[in-house]
C-alpha cells in the first residue's frame, strides 16, 4: 500500500525532474537530445534516460517546449516568440534571430502556392568566433 506522504514525495520529485529537465533544455537554449542527456547527467544524480525521455514528452505535450528541425539537426528548445536561428558554422551553436529582424518574401505570382508558414536558418559566425578571427 502507497500512503499519503509517498504519493506526494512522488509527485514532488515528478515535479522537480521536469523542471530539471526544463531548466537544463532553457540553459542550454537548443539542444538535440544527446547533449541534454549529457548535461543533465553531468550536473543531476539519479536521473534516467526512461526518466529524461519521458519529461521531454510531457513538456512538449504541455507546450513549454518544443522541437525543432534545423537543417539537419533535430532539437529541443523552451517554448519562446516566433523567432529564427542563427547557426555557427565554426563553433555550431545556434541562436535565436527575432522574427521582427528578419524579413523573407517570395516573388511568385499566382503559382498555386497556398504559404502557411516559413522557417529560416542563417549560417555564419557568431559574434566569439568572428572576434576569434574564424
Ligand atoms: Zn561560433
Ligand atoms: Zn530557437
Amino acid at each position: 500500500m502507497i500512503r499519503v506522504g509517498e504519493v506526494k514525495a512522488m509527485q514532488k520529485r515528478n515535479t522537480n525532474q521536469k523542471h530539471i529537465v526544463y531548466d537544463a533544455l532553457d540553459y542550454l537554449g537548443h539542444a538535440d537530445t544527446e547533449k541534454l542527456i549529457a548535461y543533465i547527467n553531468e550536473h543531476y544524480e539519479g536521473i534516467s534516460l526512461a526518466t529524461i525521455y519521458r519529461n521531454l514528452a510531457s513538456l512538449q505535450e504541455d507546450n513549454k517546449i518544443a522541437r525543432r528541425k534545423l537543417g539537419t539537426m533535430d532539437v529541443y528548445e523552451t517554448v519562446k516568440g516566433k523567432h529564427y536561428h542563427l547557426k555557427c558554422r565554426v563553433c555550431g551553436e545556434i541562436y535565436d534571430i527575432p522574427a521582427e529582424d528578419v524579413s523573407v518574401s517570395l516573388n511568385v505570382n499566382d503559382d498555386g502556392y497556398e504559404i502557411e508558414d516559413v522557417d529560416v536558418i542563417f549560417y555564419g559566425l557568431c559574434r566569439n568566433c568572428k572576434n576569434l578571427g574564424n
